[in-house]
């Protein structure tokens, strides 16, 4: 399989080089040159196959060439065998016809371990391969940089660097970082907010000097690795709900448009999806979109779902290049248009193209309580408030009752207790078991000054197991 950028000027690059690179070299993010397309006869048949059997029928054609089958289908048994759940990511019902998939199961609870699980375990393979080591830098406000550093713990090829605004996570998300120990296990406590940590990730992207020739990884969802693994559960679920005989929608939490956007890759796979609805908090640039074609740029705000805190959504670029015919330099053209203006529009017809599959809603601080609420009133289950978003959003987009809605949940109820809180639910939450002492295990974390040149010091100082570059 070969991966095109979306702005049409850089290289075509293999799944390897795919998975080490960040941005492509012009700007845009990469993408299969091809979409797989699967039969309803070979959907049928994956009926009742385990989640790690399913995942390799799904995600082979994209690494095809890269990795053996036989090597290929023992990583993806390892990583899932680390989710608390049998069904890793098991259906619960929520009323007639409306499904939750739990996608919180895994060892930092959110749906990132999905990917991030196994991105770590791709990493060291190829490295090993190629007897190479790499650097990955990240920011994190919480969900990601806990899931990165989880996924990494046993990587003997990378180094890890995470960056968190000192004192501006929760206690639970720093501590689901910050007591992972290991010589490879950098977490970074930057003397300043988020914005902070992301430029300086970003600056040391632009200028790799620091770092004497290693190269540097990226684990946010540009990387394809992340998309590709997220398509799985698509199938997953809609194969427990009788696809790909009978159609079905989802209702998708979301921030960067990455979840959402596996979910489309999956339908054009040939799963039957006929609805896909994007669920925002206040940070609503998609819904702006959906509504009415205005992609425009606007302050941040923060909200009782921070993990969808955003401004602008990097993987919607991905669906701009389908929707312009995969010609990269429209795209190219629209995004240097974007950033001089901070605004984006589509031609009407490629507008309404997008309109015949996606819905959107933006959920306030409020109606976000109301929803934890509702449900737990109806059903005794508290939802966090990321997928209480989802919930609401599918209540009032869905086109049919006759077809299956299925919202994901993307992150467990204990790692948001302030919004369960707000919501009046008084029921009391307990860690699942595997970080049930979380509050007592010993944490490491550095504490640096907001100044580019100290982290890039810190990480050339121990970014080789401990030991300088
Ligand atoms: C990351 C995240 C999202 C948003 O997902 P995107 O792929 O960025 O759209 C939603 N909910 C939770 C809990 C998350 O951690």
């Amino acid at each position: 399989m070969r991966y095109i950028s979306t702005r049409g000027q850089a290289p075509a690059l293999n799944f390897e080089d795919v998975l080490l690179a960040g941005l492509a070299t012009d700007g845009g993010l990469y993408v299969p040159e091809v979409l797989p397309h699967f039969t309803v006869e070979e959907i049928s048949s994956w009926a009742g196959l385990a989640y790690h059997e399913l995942a390799f029928k799904v995600m082979r054609p994209f690494i095809e060439g890269s990795i053996p089958d036989a090597d290929f289908k023992q990583i993806l048994q390892e990583t899932y065998s680390m989710f608390a759940h049998q069904a890793v990511a098991p259906l619960r019902q929520l009323a007639g016809n409306e499904w939750v998939l739990e996608l919180f199961h895994g060892p930092t609870l959110a749906f990132k371990d999905f990917a991030l699980q196994l991105l770590g375990r791709l990493l060291d393979y190829i490295l090993a391969k190629r007897n190479e080591r790499v650097v990955i830098m990240g920011a994190t406000s919480g969900d990601t940089g806990s899931a990165a550093i989880e996924g990494c713990r046993r990587c003997k090829n990378v180094d890890i660097f995470i960056l968190h605004p000192h004192n501006r996570v929760s206690e639970v998300q720093r501590r689901q970082m910050t007591t992972i120990l290991g010589d490879n296990i950098h977490n970074i406590a930057v003397e300043g907010n988020f914005d902070d940590c992301q430029e300086m990730v970003k600056a040391s992207f632009a200028d790799q000097a620091f770092l004497k020739g290693t190269r540097l990884v990226a684990v946010n969802s540009i990387n394809w690795a992340r998309i590709m693994a997220q398509i799985v559960y698509y199938f997953y679920a809609a194969l427990q709900l009788g696809a790909p005989l009978r159609s079905l929608a989802f209702s998708v939490p979301t921030g960067n448009f990455g979840d959402i956007y596996a979910g489309y890759l999956a339908r054009n796979m040939g799963l039957p999806i006929n609805q896909l609805i994007v669920a925002t908090n206040k940070n609503d640039i998609l819904h702006r979109f959906m509504s009415s074609n205005h992609y425009d740029k606007e302050q941040l705000h923060p909200s009782l779902s921070p993990s969808m805190d955003i401004m602008v959504s990097s993987n919607f670029e991905r669906l701009l290049f389908d929707l312009h015919g995969r010609n990269g330099l429209l795209v190219a053209e629209l995004f240097a248009n974007f950033k001089k203006t901070g605004k984006l529009r589509v031609a009407d017809d490629r507008w309404l193209e997008v309109r015949k599959l996606f819905d959107s809603l933006t959920v306030s601080d409020e109606q976000t309580c109301q929803t934890i609420a509702e449900v737990y009133q109806q059903t005794s289950e508290v939802v966090d408030p990321h997928t209480a978003i989802g919930v609401m959003a599918a209540r009032q987009c869905r086109r049919s009752l006759a077809l299956s809605m299925v919202i994901l949940g993307t992150a467990h109820p204990v790692k948001f207790p302030e919004a369960v809180l707000k919501a009046g639910v008084v029921k009391p939450i307990a860690l699942p078991n595997h970080l049930a002492n979380l509050l007592q295990r010993t944490e490491h974390y550095t504490i640096l000054p907001n100044e580019l040149a100290k982290i890039q010091a810190f990480v050339s100082q121990y970014g080789n197991r401990g030991k300088p570059l």
